[in-house]
């Protein structure tokens, strides 16, 4: 059986979800006989990727990799589906994972309409079934409930993954890759890009290594800019929970969880937060989780490395006042 991984680069590099997907895929296989494909879109400039050791480290848990390379400086959406399609043509993978970035939710469901196969969008989990194959996992009707969903009629089977939600692997690569190098060739274009600028924002939510995060228990703007000179103090970044982006305090751009960022921080502090596990979806990766919440039957307290029992506000401002006076003094 071949599965198919997308291997998506930035900057000349490959992003991190490759490897959570590798991770997730040789975990859920264990010792069911399989290939696993590495399939890599790019333009001629990006040729320095091959020799470079990340790369090396990422094929050697791979079978074989196919890269297909463009004459267009810029690719598009319309490059990454020919080269998907064309490799699905010829390995004809049973399962195909996608990591769910703005690329990846752009021209995966391109490529499952072309194929004329399912496909389930930000998964939060997968796992393998040797009966229905993929079982493809994620929040479903208002986020209730975890839908366990299969596509066994037609494939390949395909997910697109939430980056940051798989580990990757523990274990050393040592399997003997297979570079095959193909010409793209995309003869109908509907768009061509001229030039490209890219934008990133400072001090990025999701590279933080401290995060303090408001919950549903922050209903004022002076609460939250309370929290977010907490964050300061404490020399991190600021999230919320999605009620506070729902009642307009608080933009997306800071919305912690699955449907939000996905957090890499060692260190996450949980203010007025219940815990669903959408909130922790996105902060499964910290090292240490420590909560406030004044609620002693908090089911969350059962799930993180330290809770205090308190008004958040008492707590975050004695913080402060400390701080201060220990400046002042
Ligand atoms: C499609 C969909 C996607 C979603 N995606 C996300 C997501 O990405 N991220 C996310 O966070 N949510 C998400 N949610 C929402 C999620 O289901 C929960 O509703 C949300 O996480 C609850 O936020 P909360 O814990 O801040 O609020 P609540 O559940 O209201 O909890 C507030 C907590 O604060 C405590 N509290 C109250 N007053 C104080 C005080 N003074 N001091 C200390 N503690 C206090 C209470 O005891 C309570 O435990 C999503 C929902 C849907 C439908």
């Amino acid at each position: 059986m071949n599965i198919g991984i997308f291997l998506q680069i930035d900057n000349a590099k490959i992003l991190p979800v490759g490897l959570e997907l590798i991770g997730k895929t040789l975990a859920m296989m264990g010792d069911i006989p399989h290939k696993i494909h590495g399939i890599v879109a790019m333009n001629n400039e990006d040729k320095g990727l091959l020799s470079d050791p990340e790369f090396k480290h990422v094929m050697s848990y791979l079978d074989e990799t196919f890269v297909y390379e463009y004459q267009d400086k810029y690719l598009t959406t319309e490059h990454y589906q020919d080269a998907v399609c064309d490799y699905v043509r010829s390995q004809e993978p049973e399962i195909l994972l996608v990591g769910a970035t703005p690329l990846g939710r752009s021209f995966a469901p391109r490529v499952a309409a072309h194929l004329k196969t399912g496909i389930t969008a930000d998964c939060t989990e997968i796992g393998y079934d040797q009966t229905v194959g993929l079982e493809q996992i994620r929040p479903a009707y208002g986020e209730e409930i975890l839908a366990e969903i299969v596509t066994p009629k037609t494939f390949p089977q395909m997910a697109t993954v939430r980056p940051g939600v798989m580990d990757p692997p523990t274990e050393k690569g040592e399997r003997n890759p297979k570079l095959t190098i193909n010409e793209g060739n995309l003869s109908q274009k509907n768009l061509t890009i001229i030039a490209r600028q890219v934008k990133r924002q400072p001090g990025k939510l999701d590279q933080a290594k401290l995060v303090v995060v408001a919950g549903n228990a922050i209903k004022e703007g002076e609460d939250l800019a309370l929290v977010k000179q907490l964050a300061h103090v404490l020399g991190g970044e600021w999230g919320v929970t999605r009620p506070l982006v729902a009642g307009g305090l608080a933009p997306y751009s800071r919305q912690v969880g699955v449907s939000g960022t996905i957090l890499s921080a060692s260190v996450v502090l949980l203010l007025g937060v219940s815990g669903s596990n959408q909130t922790l979806t996105g902060i499964r990766k910290a090292k240490k989780i420590i909560a406030i919440n004044d609620d002693p039957d908090a089911t969350l307290f059962n799930k993180v490395d330290i809770g205090i029992v308190d008004d958040w506000k008492n707590i975050v401002t004695n913080i402060l006042e400390k701080r201060e006076g220990k400046l002042n003094g």
